[in-house]
């Protein structure tokens, strides 16, 4: 950061400034300092053609452009200007995953109306003139404003207090009676106190937090590996450590891999800080978007809750980055910029002398492998808190159940559950497969029905009453007729969704309580969460449900998981397969028991002598990733080497072809690393959206400066305007 500090750090009225702006241009354009001059790192508004557009100001302009035709800044936001180690975060990760820096800035930026004057909301409170008449109404308005002193109140939330129509507060105004006024609509967050009690740690617990919080007091970048079974108390652990780092007097983020995740820790968090921190994520609205963004600029916010992007919200001063569930694949972005959230929180963490925890009971093998080797510390929580101790696991052998082929829950499992239902727990059926049935086939011609876009199957989906491409989201009804042989009322699914599978258990267990949980099935985030909280109060007896239900939820009375077909992802020739299975097999079993109730976890498997299955079964966690990890050092894998993937789409697949099989043979910048292309061959989905894709794999020993090569290999490209190029680094997912 030291050439940071001899950087200018003011513009003076007219001297030249390059201004970054999220539009796709290939360079920082140069414009005049306005009136009153301006900050490096300062939002503006620049005039763009005709346009007026956002920008930052990112350095001293080139004087590379005719002076004659360069405009000035038009003005300065006010909202605080970009930090230094924001810009070079932005500069770093756009580097890293080859993302040009506009589109870096769009991610730093997603808040709407940056650009408006503060917005201004009307609040109510008591006044001093006197009502003409009373009645009811009134009676009732002014009742409640003296209820609560001197609080005031929305137009809305007042009337619904008062149970008035808003004409009514309208007419209170106009005699004096009820006061409007004006007041900004971003205002700060509630002060979180750190110094409320927190729940009494156990020795292990309070040992793991000791340590955290050294490194927070340090004021020192650092990378912690909490790992624990669930329910051993990370989460209480991780909340000492953002006590700590609140006491500094800095402000703390936790990463959740799944909006549904917060309702609870929304909860904990006021229950333990007396207040709610900041959420940002797509479930919040855009004046609380807004809201957020310009708080968090002005330190205005100490907690936020938040999904991926919010690591690219503008802290003042960031102490502490938590990312929990740290496995999770959905912190990887799967399209415009490809970054990997959890990385990428490591090195904004180093550029800021903040700590790091990331948090779960089935770490990445990437983790896994940085702390063996030292990168990280790791800590480790063994036991569960309190009497809850971790679940019997169990395979059911399904080669020796009894069951015809259109039931998927055996004998087996169908004795367990009645067991719960008679004793007043709840039971947890798991199946990672949304919709009604994952075919449909016509019994007459044998056709399934394919998406008319994609190379996949259409999804039913009872519920919507539709067919559903999991792809790209097309819908179509689902036909009468087959579209290929045109024979009526032929049409068949084939193979289990939750939606079917809630159809057997409320034939086999007509007197249970059940809820289906799937992301498809809920319009909004609110109305997810709303339905989490039901299930844990404990009114439901048997829960269906996707991998939704493997992340962190707490239910207390759940004592039986059964996970319908374990052997699901074990076939994928995905390099990750093992390992997430492994991690989704333990999540899930860690629902069952967590409060004073042992739990039992029954999975159903054809292969229950599979490596995974066994190490699943056995506990035997170090071993699974010490064998994982000997294989992926053998192959030359991550973390023990390099990938890059690379995907072409063209409208034709020739065209993509052609350009695939022209890079692999100018690979020139990748053997100069020691590096390998594969390919081209057709991406494992060979078509989205119409779209034909193609697939290239770099594979670079794990020193090699691979960005570099990228860059060079695919730089001089001159690309067709159909033809598309995108480039991930260290991909997740292999589609
Ligand atoms: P994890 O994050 O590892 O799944 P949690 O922190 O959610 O675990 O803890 C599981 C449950 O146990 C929660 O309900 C939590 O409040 C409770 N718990 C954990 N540690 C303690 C403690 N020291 N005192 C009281 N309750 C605790
Ligand atoms: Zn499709």
């Amino acid at each position: 950061m030291s050439d940071m500090q001899a950087e200018q750090e003011f513009f003076e009225e007219g001297s030249l400034v390059g201004v970054l702006t999220a539009e796709p241009l290939d360079r920082v354009l140069d414009y005049k300092a306005p009136e009153g001059g301006c900050w490096m790192g300062a939002f503006v508004q620049v005039p763009l053609g005709p346009r007026k557009v956002l920008g930052v100001v990112w350095g001293p302009g080139r004087g590379d452009w005719d002076p004659a035709k360069i405009r000035s800044v038009l003005k300065v936001l006010d909202v605080a200007p970009m930090r230094a180690e924001m810009r070079e975060f932005l500069t770093r990760v756009g580097s890293y995953t080859l993302t040009p820096l506009s589109q870096m800035l769009r991610l730093a930026t997603r808040a709407p109306g940056l650009a408006d004057p503060p917005s201004m909301r009307k609040l109510y409170r008591m006044g001093y003139g006197e009502p003409d008449r009373m009645t009811d109404a009134r009676t009732r308005v002014i009742a409640v404003l003296e209820e609560y002193g001197g609080v005031s109140f929305t137009l809305g939330e007042l009337s619904e207090m008062a149970g008035v129509t808003s004409s009514v507060i309208k007419g209170l105004v106009k005699q004096g009676v009820v006061e409007e006024f004006d007041t900004p609509r971003d205002v700060p967050y509630l002060p979180l106190d750190p110094e409320r009690d927190g729940k009494e740690l156990t020795e292990a617990q309070a040992g793991a937090a000791a340590q955290i919080c050294e490194g927070i007091r340090a004021g020192r970048y650092g990378t912690t590996l909490l790992k624990g079974v669930t329910g051993s108390g990370k989460t209480e652990v991780y909340l000492e450590a953002v006590a700590e780092c609140l006491r500094q007097g800095r402000q703390a983020l936790v990463l959740l891999p799944e909006i549904a995740l917060t309702s609870e820790f929304l909860t904990r968090v006021k229950a333990r800080f007396g207040a709610e921190p900041a959420e940002w994520h797509s479930g919040v609205t855009m004046t609380e978007r807004r809201r957020c963004w310009r708080m968090v600029g002005q330190g205005a916010a100490q907690l936020i809750v938040g999904a991926r992007s919010a690591l690219y919200l503008p802290f003042r001063d960031l102490g502490l980055i938590v990312v929990d569930e740290e496995h999770d694949t959905s912190y990887k972005q799967e399209d415009g910029a490809l970054y990997n959230a959890r990385d990428m929180s490591v090195l904004r963490a180093s550029l800021n002398d903040a700590q790091v925890v990331l948090a779960s009971a089935t770490p990445s093998l990437e983790s896994w492998w940085n702390a063996e080797s030292g990168k990280y510390t790791r800590i480790d929580l063994t036991d569960r808190f309190g009497p809850a101790v971790m679940p019997d696991m169990r395979a059911i052998d399904m080669r020796g159940e009894d069951l015809p082929g259109n039931r998927w829950i055996s004998p087996t499992l169908q004795g367990a559950v009645r067991a719960r239902l008679q004793a007043g727990e709840q039971a947890l059926l798991f199946l990672n497969r949304r919709g009604y049935a994952p075919v449909t086939i016509c019994r007459a011609c044998g056709e399934q029905v394919g998406c008319d876009h994609c190379d996949a199957r259409m999804v039913e989906h009872r519920f919507l009453k539709r067919l559903m491409c999991h792809q790209c989201g097309e819908t179509k009804p689902m036909p009468e007729a087959c579209p290929s042989c045109g024979v009526e009322g032929k049409m068949a699914p084939v193979g289990p969704g939750v939606e079917r599978l809630a159809e057997e258990a409320a034939a086999l267990f007509p007197e249970a309580k059940q809820a289906v949980l799937s992301s498809d099935l809920f319009g909004s985030a609110r109305a997810l969460k709303a339905r989490i909280a039901e299930i844990a109060e404990g009114e439901t007896d048997i829960i269906i449900g996707t991998q939704l239900v493997a992340k962190g939820h707490n239910f207390p009375r759940l004592t039986l998981v059964g996970v319908i077909d374990a052997d699901l992802g074990l076939q994928g020739s995905d390099l990750r397969a093992a390992e997430r299975t492994f991690q989704l097999m333990r999540q899930v079993a860690g629902r069952a028991g967590r409060a004073e109730k042992p739990g039992t976890a029954l999975l159903q498997s054809f292969q229950p002598d599979h490596p995974v299955i066994r190490a699943i079964l056995s506990g035997d966690e170090e071993g699974f990733w010490r064998a994982e990890a000997d294989e992926r050092r053998a192959t030359g894998m991550p973390p023990f080497g390099r990938l890059a993937g690379i995907v072409i789409s063209a409208p034709e697949a020739a065209a993509a072809f052609d350009l695939g099989t022209h890079l692999a043979r100018s690979d020139a910048p990748i053997r100069a690393i020691d590096g390998i292309v594969y390919g081209p061959a057709p991406a494992p989905i060979a078509r989205i959206r119409g779209r034909h894709r193609v697939r290239l794999l770099v594979k670079a020993p794990k020193g090699a400066p691979i960005q570099n090569a990228l860059r060079q290999w695919l730089g001089g490209l001159k690309l067709p305007n159909n033809l598309r190029v995108a480039v991930d680094i260290d991909p997740q997912s292999f589609y």
